[in-house]
């Protein structure tokens, strides 16, 4: 019988830490009530009731410094990992996550090594492709829903220069889906407000800003850049891209978004995939290809095609894996289906017939 007075404290600290009460809690109560049995005991007025669960005023003593041992060593190696914790870095010492949130280090968000780390240990990139986009030149035509995530991936993985172009400013409406932006922006130029975040992002990116449409007459512009990005929402603005491109020579990404569909491939006739023209040789008829203003648009949507419009740009600048020149990938985010549709240059093409096949092109 006496036995159970012991273990029924022990259950109910048990009960209390199950309960949601802190292992600090807990053992505080415990040595409390085990300092009240101690004083019950030695106020006992006669030796023979001086026990408690069988246990006399030394055992009971013994037991208390046994227990505090063992809660002592406990305590050293919580203290010891830590302290590991916060020397490598690792996630799951206390001390690290503490660390790492009052001392901001300026000189680490500038060490690339660390910066890109997940990046050197892939094969397809390591340090060599991590070169190549440091040195790459890229320009984004439009910083909206699919500009915004194509943006923050491609600062986030050390595109040494990017450039946005893009004239209008920040709406509230805007939000649902241009995860660049803070509520605290609406209003202001979109470009300013998208390098202010890519800079946050990224301290090693350079950002150019361009507050303007880009036309048929940005050639010498566009033959700055290895690769530029299009995330515009009107067919015509898309068709002079791609002629400025074609006429530059430089490849182009596309994606594009309705509703709960989108699509995402690589233009670049002089390596023998086809441009916009060959595939999209008319504008669409007028109320067939209505904006997101006007048909809405799903927001992960652009997040999706966006990011893989930033996936591409990736491989294409350094050569891992297989593009989506020749190849249209199609999302039908509504039903959870993709598709992929070979594409070919047309010999006819009104834009691209007369590009020749650059040498090692496809
Ligand atoms: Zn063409």
């Amino acid at each position: 019988m006496g036995v159970l007075l012991p273990l029924g404290l022990l259950s109910i600290a048990a009960v209390a830490w199950i309960m949601g009460w802190g292992i600090l809690r807990v053992l505080a109560a415990l040595f409390a009530a085990w300092l009240i049995v101690l004083a019950l005991m030695l106020a006992a007025p006669a030796a023979e009731m001086r026990v408690f669960g069988g246990m006399d005023v030394r055992a009971w003593l013994a037991m208390g410094v046994l227990l505090a041992l063992v809660l002592g060593y406990m305590a050293v190696l919580r203290k010891a990992r830590a302290a590991a914790g916060a020397r490598w870095g690792d996630p799951q010492g206390e001390a690290g996550h503490e660390a790492r949130r009052t001392a901001p280090d300026p000189e680490a968000s500038r060490d690339p090594l660390e910066r890109y780390a997940r990046h050197y240990v892939l094969r397809e990139i390591g340090g060599p492709g991590q070169a190549r986009l440091r040195d790459a030149r890229v320009l984004l035509v439009g910083a909206g829903g699919l500009g915004a995530p194509a943006a923050l991936y491609l600062a986030a993985a050390g595109i040494g220069r990017l450039a946005i172009a893009d004239p209008d400013h920040v709406s509230i409406s805007n939000l649902q889906r241009q995860i660049i932006y803070r509520s605290g922006d609406a209003g202001r130029p979109k470009t300013a407000a998208a390098a202010e975040a890519l800079r946050a992002l990224n301290p090693l990116v350079e950002v150019e800003t361009l507050d303007r449409r880009i036309t048929a007459a940005d050639t010498s512009l566009i033959s700055r850049f290895d690769l530029v990005l299009d995330g515009c929402d009107s067919f015509a603005d898309r068709a002079a891209i791609n002629a400025t491109c074609v006429d530059a020579g430089v490849p182009l990404i596309a994606g594009a978004i309705a509703q709960w569909e989108g699509q995402v491939t690589i233009y670049d006739p002089a390596r023998g995939a086809p441009c916009l023209a060959c595939i999209f040789p008319e504008p669409p008829a007028p109320g067939l290809a209505p904006s997101c203003a006007e048909a809405g648009v799903v927001g992960p949507l652009p997040g999706v095609i966006g990011s893989m419009m930033a996936l591409e740009a990736i491989k294409h600048l350094t050569g891992a894996g297989e593009t989506l020149a020749g190849a249209m990938l199609i999302y039908d985010g509504l039903h959870g289906e993709t598709r992929r549709i070979a594409l070919g240059r047309r010999t006819d093409c009104p834009v691209c017939s007369g590009v020749a096949l650059r040498p090692g092109g496809a």
